[in-house]
């Protein structure tokens, strides 16, 4: 059967050689995870290794993005409607709408429905394409977006050339949409709901979560997150992709934040000054003492990103504060800017100081787990003709939670485009079709 020889043949890997040199970050991934030993092969985790005549695979991916190219100006209106239905993470009762409109295009796809009731974020979103007959692989990714309610008014959902325009069309309704499609098209493919098939109709179990609070930090579905990546082959998350070739993302800094607040005394800086003590003068030196603590060969960086202090020119200051944000590469770095973030002391004995914070967040290393998903990755786009490249990014995402339990993670799958968090945030259109059959040939092959 046609849907079987599908499946066959894009659970092959040719071990195709990782894409360094188009990356970006080339320069930053030789330095950093060559010296730690990995190497952009990696140990295979795919089930069978069938070699197939690169001239098959490559006519079978033709057809598949064939099939897309069909379907693409159906992909647009998908990602238009979910972009119409605005949810910035802080309006539970938007996110909420966003989160009913995918679970009833999932439910449509035969998929199981769940919602994980969260109190002050929009509900997390799990759907099931059942079986229990192998693990499944667990598409992540998140419905909540930065944009205040009425941004649409300013920054419409709009086609302009090659362009989709719009508030998280790229972070990540792109993404959600993209997931629709690619199960859409293996239900298709293996032979579809008629019959009750397995797994939906899909050559494998998938699960797919989208959580409401990404955005804003993931405290209220980390815990489901971690759940779900702990039963699932592997996680893929459809993040946006890196760049104007859509690189993967293969690596995440972890990311940390603290609070240093000094206290000092407050006096007339006139009449008595010496009585003071100046809680600003002191912030300023540790502000410099965190700021030693980057470590730029190690990926560790110590951003004072905010400041806060006194209340009028004459007045000797007793309160200053400082947020920081750390990001590390690697998570045994963990520990140790932790340990020097929470020993800071006063250099004037008068002052206090107190730190609250952490890290919140664990980096998305490298792992060898990684680096074979990337490598199957990276085989299934060159089917489909191009070469695929990979970044190590400075940001976050719920992959870091999942790389950070140790399941294979690949992100950054989502769109292609510009803009996340801004004004400008597009997709490219022509970019979907392939993407999406990179996706669905990953589902099958992971
Ligand atoms: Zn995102």
């Amino acid at each position: 059967m046609a849907s079987r020889l599908i499946a066959s043949r894009f659970r092959c890997v040719i071990g195709a050689p990782a894409d360094y040199l188009g990356c970006p970050f080339a320069s930053y991934i030789d330095s950093f995870y060559f010296r730690k030993g990995f190497r952009p092969e990696g140990p295979s985790i795919v089930n069978s290794v069938s070699r197939k005549a690169p001239t098959d695979s490559g006519a079978e991916a033709q057809r598949r993005l064939a099939y897309f190219s069909a379907r693409r100006d159906e992909m647009v209106s998908t990602i238009r409607e979910l972009v119409e239905i605005e949810s910035p993470s802080d309006n539970k009762s938007a996110v909420d709408r966003v989160a009913e409109a995918v679970a009833a295009k999932f439910s449509r796809l035969g998929g199981e429905v769940r919602f994980h009731r969260a109190k002050d974020f929009g509900n997390h979103l799990q759907v099931n394409f059942g079986g229990k007959s192998a693990k499944p692989v667990l598409l992540l990714g998140h419905y909540d977006t930065v944009y205040p309610l009425g941004t649409l008014a300013t920054m419409p959902c709009r086609i302009e050339h090659n362009k989709l325009t719009g508030p998280g069309v790229l972070d990540m309704k792109s993404g959600i949409a993209l997931m629709l499609h690619a199960l859409a098209a293996l239900q298709d493919w293996h032979g579809g709901l008629q019959g009750k098939e397995r797994h939906g109709g899909l050559p494998r179990p998938v699960t797919v979560l989208l959580v409401s609070d990404e955005e804003v930090g993931s405290d209220s579905s980390r815990a489901i997150t971690e759940a779900m990546a702990n039963k699932a082959a592997a996680v893929l998350v459809l993040e946006p992709s890196y760049g104007r070739q859509g690189a993967v993302k293969t690596a995440r800094k972890g990311v940390g934040e603290y609070l240093v607040k000094v206290t000092g005394k407050a006096s007339h800086a006139g009449l008595d000054f010496g009585k003071g003590v100046n809680a600003i003068l002191e912030l300023a030196r540790q502000i410099e003492k965190t700021s030693s603590f980057t470590d730029l060969k190690k990926g560790l960086t110590v951003n004072v990103g905010i400041v806060s202090g006194g209340s009028r020119t004459n007045v000797v200051p007793a309160d200053a504060a400082a947020q920081v944000d750390v990001r590390i590469a690697r998570i045994k770095d963990a520990a140790g800017i932790d340990k020097k973030m929470r020993s800071l002391r006063p250099f004037n004995r008068k002052c206090k100081i107190e730190i609250t914070g952490g890290i919140n967040r664990p980096p998305m290393e490298r792992t060898t787990g990684v680096a074979a998903l990337y490598a199957q990755a990276a085989t299934i786009a060159r089917d489909l003709g191009w070469k695929l490249g990979e970044a190590a990014v400075g940001g976050g995402s719920d992959g870091n939670f999942t790389a950070g339990l140790g399941i294979p993670t690949l992100d950054g799958l989502g769109g292609v485009g510009d803009g996340a968090h801004a004004t400008h945030e597009h997709i490219l259109i022509s970019e979907l079709p392939r993407r999406a059959a990179l996706i669905a040939g990953l589902i099958e092959a992971v």
